[in-house]
């Protein structure tokens, strides 16, 4: 088979195989080229039974793509626990078919290397070495064509001194930080130019924790569009990876024609873990950061880090700031664009502008942070409030706060209020059946309800029938990312496609 033509100054997307036999790799091998690996990295060492010379001929003859192998020991994280001579006399018998490259360990001594392009390897699955520097010097002054250095994320700061490596490297360079807090060291491989970067076949192929699928790498994130000048933005949570986010900004993105890539950034609980990912990410200038999305946990942390001057008003009053934006000259500013969207999707229903809600009868159920976000935008138009929450203190709390009314949730069927919204978690998948309210009360005609999961919840059923006009989560979900977008880049958001992906994504 003649192999595939590729950018050879391109990234390359290596797809590891893990197959448990050589001729399950080698269907791999060819699944991977179909899918548009440019390499595939043949994972020796995960083989149940040593290959014998002919299934080495089987595995590695003709291969369509980029061929590296590796025999990963125990040591470092691999899977070969045999004598250390045995998994070397493996890897020279590989080197006799020429694959591509093959990866050696750094503590191996280079006068027991096999004769090929060496990709020279070091694992520290502890974290980035206390003494990386001098681990890059080390790799840089042996025999080898290619340096790879791979060690486990804390946090997204670890990601970013694995593209630091990048941007100072003598030679094509793998640098990596694995888990799910290193996924952006993965994916900007490609904007710092670095040798490679692993993706995995599907779900459960991967080789090393926090790798994506080559499928997500090339419609979630977008690889084939990356570059030196692609800006970035992310969403930072805990946790994160259930995050729609990253899914309908990269598909805006897309739609938009705009050279971006939005990326999950998972930061552990508390200010200080949140400072000092943050501080990372603003002190490279280089890396383009310009945007971030910020969810639970970190929203009040977020508004602690940009300071009251820097953001908008009514974010520091609800409390929570969950966009940041990074200006071109580096100056940061805080947003809230949940509760804008809230007020854009009651008010685009009821087909009124915000200033039409001044004195209008708005009934609140839920006290917590929806609810706040709702709350605070409601009274800044001067409706007149009252809260219902289920925990009458915290009601009341909240309603002293933004000078409203408050009661219990029993009371909620009493209220003389136009417009009814529901900010609490009653109704929401899996408990589709539930409903804060099992009737609507004859004064209400406008009904919110914040849920998206699903986006016809029970207490919309009994709106709908009762003749109410329905607002939706989604609606507000949806706006919240548009206006993300329209912050960072200028532009309209396509807000159809973003809406299309949330279907989506919901109806999997
Ligand atoms: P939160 O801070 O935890 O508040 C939860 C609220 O729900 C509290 O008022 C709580 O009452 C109430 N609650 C929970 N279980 C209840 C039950 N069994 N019976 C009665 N009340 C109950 O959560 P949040 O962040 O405000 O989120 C609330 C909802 O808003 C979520 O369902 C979420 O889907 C929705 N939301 C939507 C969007 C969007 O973009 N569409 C954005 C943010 C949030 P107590 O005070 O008595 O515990």
């Amino acid at each position: 088979m003649p192999q595939s033509p590729r950018d050879k100054s391109a990234t390359r997307l290596i797809c590891p195989l893990v197959a448990p036999d050589c001729a399950q790799m080698r269907v791999g091998m060819l699944a991977a080229a179909k899918a548009g690996a440019d390499a595939v990295e043949c994972r020796l060492d995960f083989l149940e039974i040593p290959p014998s010379r002919d299934k080495l001929t089987e595995l590695l003859t003709d291969a369509p793509v980029e061929v590296i192998v590796t025999n990963r020991p125990v040591r470092h994280g691999g899977n070969f626990s045999d004598r250390e001579d045995l998994r070397l006399k493996i890897l020279h018998e590989a080197a006799a078919f020429q694959p591509t490259y093959i990866d050696i360990e750094m503590d191996v001594p280079p006068k027991d290397w096999p004769q090929a392009e060496i990709i020279v390897s070091h694992h520290d699955w502890q974290g980035p070495p206390a003494d990386l520097d001098k681990v890059i010097r080390r790799m840089d002054s042996l025999p080898a064509a290619v340096n790879k250095v791979a060690f486990a994320a804390g946090g997204p700061e670890d990601a970013v001194a694995a593209l630091d490596v990048l941007r100072n490297c003598n030679r094509p360079t793998l640098a990596l930080a694995m888990g799910e807090a290193g996924v952006v060291s993965r994916i900007l491989a490609r904007k710092f130019g670095a040798f490679g970067t692993f993706a995995a076949l599907g779900s459960g192929d991967e080789s090393a924790p926090g790798q994506p699928t080559i499928e997500e790498m090339k419609n979630l994130y977008r690889w084939d569009s990356i570059g030196p000048d692609t800006r970035v933005f992310g969403v930072i949570g805990c946790p994160v990876a259930h995050s729609m986010s990253p899914a309908i900004h990269n598909a805006a993105f897309e739609a938009a024609g705009y050279d971006g890539v939005y990326l999950p950034l998972l930061i552990q609980p508390g200010a200080e873990n949140f400072n000092r990912s943050v501080d990372a990410l603003l002190q490279r200038p280089w890396l383009d950061w310009r945007g971030l999305s910020v969810t639970i946990p970190h929203k009040e942390n977020a508004l602690a880090y940009v300071g009251d001057g820097d953001c908008d008003s009514l974010a520091v009053q609800i409390g929570a700031v969950n966009t940041l934006t990074i200006e071109p000259h580096g100056a940061l500013k805080g947003d809230n664009t949940d509760y804008a969207a809230a007020i854009d999707a009651l008010c685009d229903a009821m087909k009124i502008s915000p200033s039409d809600l001044q004195g209008r009868r708005v009934a609140v159920i839920g006290a917590g942070g929806a609810a706040r976000a709702i709350v605070a935008a409601l009274a800044y138009y001067e409706a007149k409030i009252t809260i219902y929450n289920r925990t009458v203190s915290r009601a009341k709390r909240l309603g002293e706060e933004f000078a409203c009314e408050a009661a219990g949730l029993d009371e909620a069927h009493n209220t003389d209020a136009e417009i009814l919204i529901n900010c609490t978690s009653v109704g929401m998948h899996p408990n589709v059946k539930s409903s804060p309210l099992d009737s609507i009360p004859k004064s209400v005609i406008v009904v919110f309800d914040t849920i998206y999961n699903p986006v016809r919840t029970r207490l919309l059923e009994l709106a709908g029938s009762a003749g109410c006009t329905c607002v939706t989560g989604l609606d507000m979900f949806v706006n919240q990312g548009a206006r993300q977008f329209e912050i960072w880049t200028d532009r309209p958001a396509p807000l159809e496609v973003m809406r299309g992906v949330v279907m989506e994504n919901l109806h999997r």
